[in-house]
């Protein structure tokens, strides 16, 4: 088991403004329509499909990491004030331990989670399961939050297979979005969104 406390910050949030500058028209303005209202996340739907299905198939608390991409806006965008996360992708851990003091995740998923942040993905959040017990953010989870995910654009998700409710918490005072501001998107949009992030990262390497 690894202490989740190895973890180093992650520090490659882009610029919002340049990535909408890297946007079709259409979606730049829509994007930033809705992120004048409140934060908003992407989340693929195959990862989320993924996140249920390892939830689903157990009696007892489990979880896992979120990775994908955030977005900050820029200072002089005054218009806009809250992050874009970009979920695409979501690593099960095998072994996983919350306790009041620690979370413990498997090697395996730190492992997974290693290569997918080499190849220029962050570890955007981290998902788990209440069993019947309702989604929401206990005070062991908040207290999660903020002493791992304390980024802005960090997102908890949790996830009551059982009675089918989702709940969504942005950065580390664990900000609860509303379910309207999760929308899912499929790959073929992700990739416009990536690769506007990668035009952004090359330009930052000149
Ligand atoms: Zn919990």
């Amino acid at each position: 088991m690894i202490q989740w406390k190895t973890v180093k910050p992650d520090s490659g949030a882009a610029k919002l403004a340049d990535v909408l500058s890297g946007l079709p028209f259409l979606d730049a303005m829509s994007i930033t329509a809705l992120l004048i209202k409140g934060p908003l996340v992407l989340f693929d739907t195959e990862a989320r499909l993924a996140v249920h299905r390892h939830v689903s198939a157990r009696r007892e608390e489990s979880g896992g990491l979120l990775l994908g991409q955030a977005f900050m806006p820029c200072e002089l965008t005054t218009a806009v004030s809250y992050p874009l996360v970009v979920i695409s992708k979501a690593v099960p851990s095998h072994e996983y331990h919350g306790t009041s003091v620690s979370l413990q995740m498997g090697s395996s998923v730190w492992e997974v989670a290693r290569m997918q942040v080499e190849s220029k993905l962050l570890v955007v959040g981290w998902f788990h399961s209440h069993p019947n017990l309702g989604a929401f953010f206990s005070g062991t989870d908040r207290k999660t939050q903020r002493d791992f995910f304390f980024h802005p654009y960090s997102t908890g998700y949790v996830v009551d297979p059982v009675r089918d409710e989702h709940a969504f918490f942005l950065g580390a005072e664990s900000f609860q979005i509303p379910e309207d501001k999760v929308t899912p998107v499929h790959a073929a949009v992700l990739s416009r969104v990536e690769s506007a992030m990668a035009c952004e990262a090359s330009s930052r390497g000149k």
